[in-house]
């Protein structure tokens, strides 16, 4: 658990598409994601030399060699910059990972792949696919700007390993999270008001 106190400020949070994502998903996601945050969200154009390799022997792309890339992309120290794709992402241990960032690293990547409903033999659900990759977009830029994993199972913090966890965890930091995260991050994170907005 990370008990440091909050790190510099973060002044923007700056979207990348990576592969074919529909710029409609792309613009509804960075709508969805600013109404969390205090400061402003922009979509980047695509970048055609932002492409992840494929993993030695696997159909799925190489989640860290995308966050590599993209930590060298970011515009300034002060903003974050996270990469939504629809590519299958994963990690040579791990068999999928819906997300990405290194703690402190001011860079995330997140998947759509796995979190549509479908790809588990439910009808398509594009209203939950958004509201999953919300929170998702959310936890990541949690660990970009520098929170570990939480334990409170209400917290965006907390580990997900699955897509019920992710729908389990809401769309809120919990009050140590949130206090932990920079200052003015949040919106709505007043002193004495911990959490984001509506989830
Ligand atoms: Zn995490
Ligand atoms: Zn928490």
């Amino acid at each position: 658990m990370s008990t440091e106190p909050a790190s510099a400020p973060i002044e923007g949070v700056d979207f990348v598409p990576v592969g074919a994502l529909p710029a409609a998903t792309a613009g509804e996601l960075v709508a969805r994601v600013s109404r969390h945050l205090a400061v402003p969200c922009r979509l980047r154009r695509p970048d055609p030399e932002l492409y992840p390799t494929l993993l030695t022997g696997r159909t799925q792309y190489d989640a860290h060699t995308l966050l590599r890339d993209l930590e060298a992309r970011r515009d300034a120290p002060e903003r974050i910059l996270v990469a939504v794709t629809e590519l299958d992402l994963a990690l040579l241990v791990f068999t999928h990972v819906f997300g990405l960032a290194r703690p402190g690293g001011g860079a995330a990547v997140v998947s759509l792949a796995r979190l549509r409903p479908e790809l588990y033999g439910l009808p398509a659900d594009a209203a939950l696919t958004l509201r999953r990759a919300t929170a998702e977009i959310l936890h990541e830029l949690g660990h970009a700007a520098g929170l570990d994993h939480c334990q409170d199972f209400t917290c965006l913090m907390h580990f997900a390993p699955d897509v019920e966890s992710i729908d389990l965890r809401g769309q809120t930091f919990c009050p140590h999270c949130a206090a932990t995260l920079p200052p003015g991050l949040l919106a709505g994170s007043a002193v004495g008001e911990g959490v984001s907005g509506p989830g």
